[in-house]
């Protein structure tokens, strides 16, 4: 796992394209470690070495970066696998299964590419994928077949269901019951009130709450935060979007988490050390990593992973890392067309 910590932009992880606003400023350190449940580091205006430098020195040691379309998610994973403290989630966002193909066999085509993807060990999760009925950019019977393709998807390899849910909260839950959930759901940028929090504890699902949860006007979400297990929460970004109080009007980036990982704490009425720790739990036992730390403590969390998912022996960091090696390499090779375009 020797990758140079500040690869040269040329090499695809440059700058994105951004938001056309300035980068928030840096929050304050958080006491202990925490990571970043959800983001968009391809969107974000900033080389990601430095935008991974600016979040470890706000104590986010990880991200997780989500894809929306196969090339973004194919972008996440061959980023995760350069970046140690990047995790990847792969997916069809529901506002981009129109987009995604015109015809079936074209549907087919990307699935297969989302699931090898998603077999990926840099790979975390299956997402962002659901239902979106505010933007109206797909058919909701086209997000539905989508949706519960990931969510055969999620079961197929053993990782966790990132869910984007806008104004749809009635139809995802019916599905996921419907189909049966994977073992780890988690429904990112939590939209819901206390009342959906209270069933999805109920289900075992995590709420990920964005810097939304820190908004004035977002009582609702604070109540919902209030009802939900403190093992059941994951902090996000979203970024470059969502940017939280005090930072909002500025383009959002994994280190503006701490704010939402503040306001959190506070919500749960929990020292912000002890929610930290709560939270690394939670990443552990979700994605499969230590969230407080650093890369040499992911590989450990990797190799545990793997030991979960295919039950085979493994003898020594070294053999595993050569392993790793390989298939980064095979993941190059299958996917070796740029994918910054
Ligand atoms: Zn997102």
């Amino acid at each position: 796992m020797t990758q140079p910590a500040r690869p040269e932009p040329a090499n695809g992880f440059g700058p994105g394209r951004g938001i056309g606003k300035p980068q928030a400023p840096a929050p304050e350190p958080l006491p202990a470690a925490a990571f970043d449940a959800h983001c968009h580091l391809d969107m974000i205006d900033m080389a990601v070495a430095d935008t991974l430098a600016h979040a470890a020195a706000a104590g986010i040691t990880r991200v997780v970066t989500v894809g929306v379309d196969v090339p973004s998610s194919r972008w996440s994973a061959e980023c995760a696998a350069a970046f140690p403290a990047v995790s990847a989630a792969v997916a069809i966002h529901p506002n981009e299964t129109t987009a995604a193909a015109t015809t079936a066999a074209g549907r087919e085509a990307a699935l297969a590419d989302i699931a090898r993807l998603a077999s990926l060990p840099q790979v975390r999760a299956v997402g962002e994928t659901g239902l979106d009925y505010y933007w109206h950019d797909a058919p909701p019977q086209l997000q539905r077949d989508l949706f519960r393709a990931h969510i055969d998807i999620a079961k197929q390899v053993g990782k966790p269901l990132m869910i984007h849910d806008r104004d749809a909260h009635a139809d995802v839950l019916t599905t996921l019951a419907a189909d049966g959930p994977p073992d780890q759901v988690i429904f990112h940028c939590y939209s819901g009130d206390a009342e959906m929090a209270q069933r999805c504890a109920e289900a075992g699902y995590v709420l990920s709450f964005a810097g939304t949860v820190t908004f004035a006007n977002a009582g609702a979400l604070r109540e919902a935060a209030a009802v939900t297990p403190p093992e059941l929460i994951l902090a996000e970004t979203d970024a470059p979007y969502l940017t939280p109080v005090p930072s909002r009007g500025r383009s959002n980036a994994p280190a503006q988490v701490a704010h939402t990982v503040r306001a959190l704490a506070a919500v749960k009425q929990l020292d912000v050390a002890k929610f930290c720790a709560i939270l690394a739990a939670t990443g552990e036992r979700v994605f499969g990593f230590s969230a407080a730390a650093g890369p040499d403590e992911r590989q450990q969390g990797e190799r545990q992973q793997g030991e979960r998912q295919h039950g085979e022996p493994l003898h020594g960091q070294r053999q595993q890392g050569e392993r790793q090696q390989g298939e980064r390499q095979q993941g190059e090779r299958q996917h070796g067309e740029p994918w910054l375009a």
